[in-house]
């Protein structure tokens, strides 16, 4: 299939829904994915503009044959992009007929709207602080190396590191090769949006992770220390089970957890890449794992990080501008999915702290799912109120949920996403267990000892939260 016929046969299916566009450009079989993904995207992110001058010219009215899509990729090559080049077959002449009238409407539109450039005319989607200019961060792999060696290895390849970014504008002002250290996460660069890294010798060599600085968060305010035992629910493709067991020093034991046999073998290699060895991959159920197991007798933390709407993803919203918001169905389903996996870890005797993250937008998979889990088990966990400065918190649909955070493009240069930290309020202890099976055979736990956990409890969310 010629290049402009691939590209709007993706740009029809995106609209119908039947796959993102990376999705689409994959199984289009076009064989040059690059150039059809990079055209897509362009021609998407320009969709309402050339909308308007496709219909300011009359160009459909007077081309029947010619189909919406198809008009609009090609309009955009001939007025946005590099010409037609060689190509554009039957169409050529068709669009050359049209090239004054669209030129003109096209500097119509610039001057109604008050821009002289092209770009000034994208939606408010994808002006600054939007999707598109979230910064490209990099993970650094503590299990294979140190910041300063990555750091070193970049400037050596021609980037200038600017140091520790002290706020979020300096993340927004990146540009060209400059690079900077994140503000709250030591172990995490940034880098401009557009850096691509995929082909990176360190990368491929796991000594870095390509990961949004939000997906980080969850596994840093887990904090597991060395040695402890964790879960993490739902863990393919592994990103945050590798991050789990960076924290971990690869001391102690990660039990990780997956229903999708394809997933599990991606992050099989993707944590042999990064040489995780404290992890213990299974393909199973998560709600079908009994927390009475012996096995899982010493995890403190879990790590639940659910199947989700991902209306918050930077790719959907880079690719689908303004859509993205699922179907009542879909999220009633989700959201279903979601309490039970929360209610089903709160049920881990041993369990100390679990975070609960979503990379979606919806209230509903968010603070509905963690104020009804809470509920479940009244006065048994508690909300902790981490990182006091991170600007956007959860919304106040219940006493404490600002204590959740949230994030966004516009507000942390970020992806979309959600973040509740929950902590047990009453450690059990061999004393009040032992109360609870025969209450008349055993002492009033001493009211000192219970004063004391509690307030290692509250070091533990204070020291997080600076
Ligand atoms: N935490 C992962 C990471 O950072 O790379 C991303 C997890 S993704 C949002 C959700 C995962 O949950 C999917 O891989 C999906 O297969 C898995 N999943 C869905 N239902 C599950 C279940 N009942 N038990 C275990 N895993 C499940």
């Amino acid at each position: 299939m010629a290049l402009y016929a691939a590209a709007a046969a993706v740009l029809a299916g995106v609209e119908s829904r039947q796959g993102s566009i990376k999705g689409l450009v994959y199984s289009s079989g076009f064989q040059n994915v690059k150039q059809l993904y990079a055209l897509v995207c362009e021609t998407q992110r320009y969709s309402a503009v050339l909308d308007a001058v496709i219909a300011s010219a009359g160009l459909l009215r007077a081309e029947k044959k010619l189909r919406p899509h198809l008009a609009k990729v090609l309009v955009y090559e001939l007025l946005l992009g590099k010409g037609f080049q060689g190509r554009g077959g039957q169409w050529k002449p068709v669009l050359g007929r049209h090239q004054a009238r669209l030129k003109a409407e096209l500097a119509r539109l610039k001057v109604h709207r008050g821009v002289s450039r092209n770009e000034d005319l994208l939606e408010v989607e994808s002006r600054p602080g939007s999707a598109s200019q979230v910064p490209r961060f990099v993970r650094v792999n503590t299990l294979k190396t140190c910041c300063d060696d990555v750091v070193d290895y970049f400037k050596r390849q021609g980037f200038s590191y600017q140091g520790r970014a002290s706020s979020l504008d300096d993340l927004r002002a990146l540009k060209g090769k400059h690079f900077l250290s994140d503000p709250l996460l030591p172990e995490l660069l940034a880098f401009p949006a557009q850096t691509d890294l995929h082909e990176h010798p360190l990368y491929q060599a796991g000594h870095f992770i390509l990961q949004d600085k939000a997906s980080c968060l969850p596994a840093m305010l887990l904090a597991p220390p060395p040695g402890s035992h964790v879960i993490d629910a739902c863990a393919a493709p592994g990103n945050k089970t590798s991050h789990l067991a960076a924290l971990l020093k690869n001391q102690g034991k990660i039990f990780a957890f997956d229903l999708d046999a394809k997933r599990l073998a991606s992050m099989a290699t993707l944590l042999a890449r990064a040489g995780v060895s404290c992890c213990e991959l299974a393909e199973e159920d998560f709600l079908a794992v009994s927390p009475s197991d012996l096995r899982y007798r010493q995890v403190h933390y879990i790590l639940l990080d659910p199947s989700c709407s991902g209306s918050g993803m930077l790719t959907r919203q880079l690719e689908e501008p303004g859509a993205g918001t699922p179907s009542k169905e879909r999220l009633r389903a989700l959201a279903g999915f979601q309490q039970r996996a929360l209610c089903h870890a709160l049920t881990f005797p041993s369990l100390q702290r679990l975070v609960y993250s979503t990379c979606s937008l919806c209230q509903e998979e968010n603070e509905d799912v963690v104020r009804d889990a809470l509920q479940q088990s009244p006065g048994a966990f508690r909300l902790v109120p981490v990182l006091p400065s991170w600007p956007h918190r959860g919304l106040s649909t219940f006493p404490g949920a600002e204590h959740c955070l949230r994030a966004a493009p516009e507000t942390t240069l970020t992806g979309g996403f959600f973040i509740a930290v929950i902590e047990r309020v009453e450690v059990p202890s061999p004393v009040s267990q032992a109360e609870a099976l025969a209450p008349e055979l055993t002492p009033s736990p001493a009211p000192k000892r219970k004063k004391r956990r509690r307030k290692a409890a509250a070091g533990a969310s204070t020291s997080l939260g600076t």
